[in-house]
């Protein structure tokens, strides 16, 4: 596989191993065994993934007028899965190596069995990703119910009602953030491909004769995303698909992707879905849904401009490029580089020592930076240790408590990245706090 700036294949263990140790990633019922592909977020993992999709929700959403939100159903009648196009045509190519008989998806495994090398397969098997389910106590057709396995279809679904209770007007969108289901043939490396996911969607509806440049826009705003949450420019590239590798309803798509430990892969596609969508849910439901421009007197069909990520996936390429190990004073350290934004927790506070009056007045630095920002409290083990542990876990600022702090109300703010520690009055902490990271 071609080599990429952050092929250590050792980097994806380390990752790994740390996501568990110290509580952002489980095997999901890890105490039955664990069940293949599905992993619970812990404690510093749940607040990294909400940081992930707030980030998302900021950019997309609250930074913008022309963007609404909306939060639609999981489950779906197989109808919307008619129209869409995923009952027939949302298949992997599944074969079965005959030696082995591991089970392969035919696009991803370049002839050769990774099992045990064999050549030989069967025939390639269409194998729909959909999980399919029962609604109710009644079993048979009336019943059949999907988990969705994109968000994108309660935006095309909703097209009407979000027209009609938002005034807006093309050029504007629609965004999602929630989970989907894809029964996936090969799961793999981790978080990068499970069976259930989270992702971050929206729908850009636009006029047909501008589609071309929303489409270049949205591809832009969406590589620039990435960078400004700290993935370094070497390991993000554009990837834009040859005019024969597109999906059926696809005019043109860019991958945004990174630089993984096995190779280059996708963190995000932008697509140009043309009127595809729209125009399928318009035939099979009976409703139109068009838009009818009072100004000009002109009905159409928006085009609609599609940047669809992946949190859990974001969230995983986020872990692997903030990784760094360094020398401070002489000993080696862990540390995640994360952006302040996505750090799990963004302030520690460490009392010195356990004697009552220390844990007094960091109970109170503590309510004091609580409102504004995630903090962690650590009074076990030596004040270094707890340093190389807040620095493994990325949190931005440590703020010790120490004997003189009774005397002068002062605490020390120590910076993970460059170590440097200054003395700030517990006054004027939350502002320095929010200097230094760019939040004031
Ligand atoms: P692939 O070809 O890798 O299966 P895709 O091109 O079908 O993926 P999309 O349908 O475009 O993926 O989904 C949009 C985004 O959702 C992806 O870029 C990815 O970040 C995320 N995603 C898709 N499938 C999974 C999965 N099984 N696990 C985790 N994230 C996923």
């Amino acid at each position: 596989m071609e080599s990429t700036p952050t092929s250590d294949p050792a980097l994806l263990e380390k990752v790994t191993n740390l996501a568990k140790r110290r509580g952002f990633i489980f095997q999901s019922a890890e105490i039955y065994g664990g069940f293949r592909s599905t992993y619970d977020y812990g404690p510093l993992g749940v607040n990294m993934l909400r940081n992930v999709k707030q980030a998302w929700w900021r950019t997309m959403v609250q930074g913008r007028t022309d963007v609404v939100g909306l939060d639609a159903a999981i489950l779906g009648p197989p109808a919307v899965w008619a129209a869409s196009g995923h009952l027939e045509t949302f298949t992997d190519p599944l074969v079965d190596c005959k030696k082995c008989k591991e089970r392969w998806r035919e696009d991803k495994i370049d002839g050769v069995c990774p099992n045990c090398g064999s050549t030989e397969f069967t025939e390639p098997r269409a194998f729909n990703l959909m999980f399919k389910t029962q609604a109710g106590p009644v079993e048979g057709d009336g019943a059949t119910a999907y988990l969705r396995p994109e968000t994108a279809q309660g935006m095309f679904t909703n097209f009407a009602n979000v027209l009609a209770t938002t005034r807006k007007r093309p050029p504007f969108g629609i965004a999602q953030i929630g989970k989907s289901f894809r029964n996936e043939i090969t799961p793999q490396n981790f978080v990068f491909r499970t069976r259930e996911f989270e992702q971050m969607e929206m729908e850009y509806f636009v006029a047909p004769v501008e589609a071309d440049e929303w489409y270049r826009y949205w591809v832009q705003a969406r590589y620039d995303w990435y960078l400004d949450l700290g993935i370094p420019e070497q390991s993000l590239r554009l990837h834009e698909h040859a005019p024969e590798d597109l999906s059926h309803y696809s005019r043109a798509t860019t991958d945004v992707e990174f630089a993984f430990p096995w190779g280059w892969d996708e963190l995000e596609g932008i697509a140009n879905r043309g009127d595809y969508d729209l125009t399928q849910h318009s035939n099979a439901s009976g409703t139109k849904l068009e838009y009818f421009d009072q100004a000009t007197g002109e009905r159409y069909t928006p085009y609609v401009i599609e940047p669809a990520a992946g949190a859990t996936r974001a969230m995983m390429a986020f872990l692997l490029a903030a990784y760094h190990e360094d020398v401070v004073e002489g000993e080696s350290r862990t540390v995640l580089r994360l952006d302040w934004r996505l750090a799990p927790h963004q302030v520690a506070v460490l009392p010195l020592s356990k004697k009552p009056e220390l844990e007094s007045v960091s109970r109170e630095v503590l309510a004091a930076l609580q409102p504004h920002f995630m903090c962690d409290y650590d009074v076990t083990q030596s004040i270094g240790r707890r340093y190389r542990r807040q620095d493994e876990v990325g949190t931005p600022y440590c703020v010790t408590v120490d004997f003189d702090t009774l005397e002068d109300r002062a605490v020390t703010v120590r910076d993970r990245d460059t170590t440097a520690q200054v003395r700030v009055a517990i006054d004027d902490l939350l502002t320095t706090i929010r200097t230094r990271s760019g939040t004031s």
